[in-house]
């Protein structure tokens, strides 16, 4: 079986610029990916490609074995990936609970939407997910009151909402202090088995957190692949990453 993700040998060019230089990875379906990496290491723009944003200038990315390298990112996103992005895009003035529903509509392939969703059903999972994201007691209040985890937690809940296949997440834990950033990880992972995730991070806490296999984007190009264990004991990797990330932790 091809895996649900591949990148092979995918080159960006930004006008001379090499953003990403010869990527290739691997995601199994209903699996969890952690790609880390300094600041403008390429992480974003990995994102942009996968979901058809930005266009490789070599290689190619295949979803559930066929090339979507091409497509327009609408045609990704019916084909089941969903991004979110690092600043929130919830809708303010409507509850938690509203905008988990008006997500799960919007961006589920018309086909589902007409063929299995009844009102009742879309309920159901609006309230299952809910309870995921642990906002339960915050059903009824309008996103805008919602504190900045809470803010976070809401958009995780609003892509998984989408019910799409894979789940690409920049930055879930930004500005979020340390308990936060346990409940991130947490709820991450109660996601796997169901969704696969490519999470993106650089806070070392979160990512020992999830424990799992991990990227390591310097430069636009991949420095190591490993467990977390072996991200940490990698002298490049210290060398050039944990060391910055510790400057940038202080
Ligand atoms: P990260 O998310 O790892 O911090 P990015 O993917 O955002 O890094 O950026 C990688 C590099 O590509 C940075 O040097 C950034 O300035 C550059 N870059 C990103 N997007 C563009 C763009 N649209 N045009 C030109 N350069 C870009
Ligand atoms: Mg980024």
């Amino acid at each position: 079986m091809s895996p649900l993700l591949a990148l092979e040998n995918v080159t960006v060019d930004f006008d001379g610029f090499k953003a990403l230089t010869d990527v290739s990875l691997t995601l199994e379906a209903n699996a969890l990916r952690i790609l880390i990496g300094p600041n403008g290491a390429g992480k974003s723009t990995l994102c942009d490609t996968i979901i058809g944003r930005v266009r490789p200038t070599a290689g190619r990315i295949l979803f559930k074995g066929e090339a979507i390298t091409a497509l327009p990112e609408q045609e990704i996103v019916k084909r089941g990936i969903c991004r979110k992005f690092q600043t929130p895009g919830i809708l303010p003035s409507l509850s938690v609970m509203e905008n988990l529903l008006v997500s799960g509509r919007k961006n589920r392939a018309w086909w589902r939407a007409f063929t299995t969703a009844t009102p009742a059903q879309e309920m159901a999972r609006a309230e299952e997910i809910l309870e995921t994201i642990g906002l339960q007691d915050r059903r009824d209040v309008p996103a805008a009151g919602l504190a900045h985890g809470e803010k976070q937690w809401l958009e995780i809940g609003m892509v998984v909402a989408t019910d799409a296949d894979l789940l690409l997440l920049d930055e879930p834990t930004a500005g979020m202090g340390p308990q936060d950033t346990q409940r991130t990880a947490e709820l991450i992972l109660s996601l796997i088995g169901r969704h696969a995730v490519l999470v993106i991070d650089h806070d070392m806490s979160f990512v020992e957190a999830l424990n799992g296999f991990t990227t390591v984007l310097h430069q636009g190009q991949i420095l190591k692949e490993g467990s977390v264990a072996e991200i940490r004991a990698d002298a490049a990797v210290e060398a050039v990453y944990l060391g910055r990330a510790k400057d940038e932790v202080a």
